[in-house]
């Protein structure tokens, strides 16, 4: 068993008894993994702040099969700027518990690694945005292969041309002889969408309010759908977004 070197980010961490902690990781080279930090709840003085939810860091640790072994971290950045605005924080940790909740143990994935990273330099810089929001859901969805058919009907191909697409449940995306009923999905949200696979850079993109709103409701069912469990920070996400239209 040795010693390896990771890059990562800490999607979130538990407290295990008095004195260690169990934190979620998120890393460059294998993808999500559990790690065991030994004595991080009661001497500061080994992992510091790193261990904290959002923080970018290197790590030491050995891996083993289910929980590896944390021995030191540094720290790369702890987003100063996303930790002193509650909008950004709120953002961020839906960010991160996206990632835990839609990914699998032990899988590299260096474009989310890389999408998790633009985007939380993103809301650091101060811009919070929810056109920004949605562009790194489509990215995530896309990325792990849950991406939703935006240019023709998922049942029989029929493009969506100008009449736009139906939403049903699961977040499938048909055409209008294919479904009877369901939220309509005007084209220039499908068109902003798959803008939003195109450019990938944050800031560049904004969909109007229509477009975001119906894009809001595919992403938010394709999540919940795809999602291991109800996210927790998703109610702390609405009310800050509802204290920002307010
Ligand atoms: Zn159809």
């Amino acid at each position: 068993m040795h010693l390896e070197q990771l890059q990562a980010f800490v999607l979130s961490n538990s407290d295990y008894g008095e004195r260690d902690r169990i934190v979620s990781l998120f890393t460059l080279e294998h993808g999500r993994l559990r790690g065991f930090a030994r004595g991080a709840r009661n001497s500061r003085k080994r992992f510091g702040p790193a261990l904290e939810t959002m923080a970018r860091i290197h790590i030491q640790l050995k891996q083993k099969e289910g929980l590896s072994s944390l021995q030191s971290a540094d720290i790369i950045t702890l987003y100063p700027g996303i930790r002193g605005a509650l909008g950004a924080i709120a953002h961020g940790l839906y960010a991160c518990e996206l990632v835990e909740c839609l990914t699998p143990e032990g899988q590299p994935m260096p474009r989310l690694y890389r999408l998790l990273a633009a985007y939380l330099e993103q809301l650091d810089s101060g811009s919070i945005d929810t056109s920004d929001r949605r562009m790194f859901e489509i990215n995530l969805l896309n990325i792990l292969g849950y991406r939703p058919s935006l240019d023709g009907c998922s049942r029989c191909g029929a493009d969506f041309g100008e009449r736009g697409a139906l939403l049903q449940q699961g977040g499938e995306l048909v055409c209008r002889f294919c479904a009877a009923t369901g939220h309509t999905m005007p084209p220039p949200a499908l068109r902003g969408l798959s803008s939003c696979l195109a450019t990938g850079r944050f800031g560049q993109l904004f969909l109007d309010r229509e477009s975001l709103h119906a894009a809001g409701l595919l992403l938010d069912e394709s999540l919940a759908t795809h999602s291991s469990r109800t996210l927790k920070s998703i109610e702390f996400l609405q009310q800050t977004c509802n204290m920002g239209e307010s």
